[in-house]
């Protein structure tokens, strides 16, 4: 099945969308997070470093190679960026990464707990199981060999002492998984921890739901 790469125009569109819906949900503070959607299969546009997601113009967006390098655009890539490029090597349909710092979401990954527990339909059929990455220095390639094991099988990973990132097939898929992502981890704390209980879906009820939705 060959891929269906997004224009360019749709793609700087989108991704300012995102940055605005991102920061208006407060799932990042100051600049952080990015956003990122292959144009093809050796260039990527993403969100330059530096820069409010909340406040991106189409033309503040970056093109750059699958080593990072800069092909179009006046600003540097974001040094999170290789976790993004680690994504696109390690998975063939992926074609969007967004990563933020949701409170919850980075609560638990604060916590080292993974997001695993099946206790919503959403976090079966839009988020699926969520592991922990091992912590990474910002900035190293630490950051890409902590998401490197998970990037195949998983829709996203919890990033220890950091925040979330998420992948899809396109753009809003990568971006509703972070929105339900997160709302699961609020849900899960407050009736895990909050409340002390959390009745689980059983191994049935996630079979059931998987086969519905047609999930792996
Ligand atoms: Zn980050």
């Amino acid at each position: 099945m060959s891929k269906k790469y997004i224009s360019e125009k749709e793609g700087r569109r989108l991704i300012c969308e995102i940055g605005r819906r991102m920061f208006a949900k407060n799932f990042v503070a100051a600049n952080d997070g990015n956003i990122s959607v292959l144009l093809s299969p050796r260039k990527v546009l993403c969100t330059p470093t530096g820069t409010s997601k909340g406040f991106m113009e189409e033309e503040d967006l970056i093109i750059i190679d699958m080593q990072g390098s800069v092909i179009r655009g006046h600003k540097e890539p974001s040094s999170e960026m290789k976790m993004h490029l680690e994504v696109y090597k390690q998975n063939p349909n992926v074609s969007a990464v967004v990563h933020a710092h949701p409170v919850n979401a980075t609560a638990l990954a604060v916590a080292g707990i993974p997001l695993t527990e099946p206790i919503l339909t959403e976090s079966v059929v839009v988020v699926g199981e969520i592991p922990l990455a091992p912590y990474a220095t910002a900035g190293t390639d630490e950051v890409a060999d902590a998401v490197r094991p998970l990037c195949k099988d998983y829709n996203g990973a919890l990033l220890a002492n950091h925040g979330a990132v998420v992948w899809a097939e396109d753009l809003m898929k990568a971006w509703y998984r972070m929105e339900s992502l997160e709302q699961t981890a609020e849900i899960y704390i407050k009736s895990r921890f909050i409340l002390g209980k959390a009745n689980t879906l059983s191994t049935e009820d996630v079979s059931k739901l998987k086969k519905r939705y047609d999930i792996k």
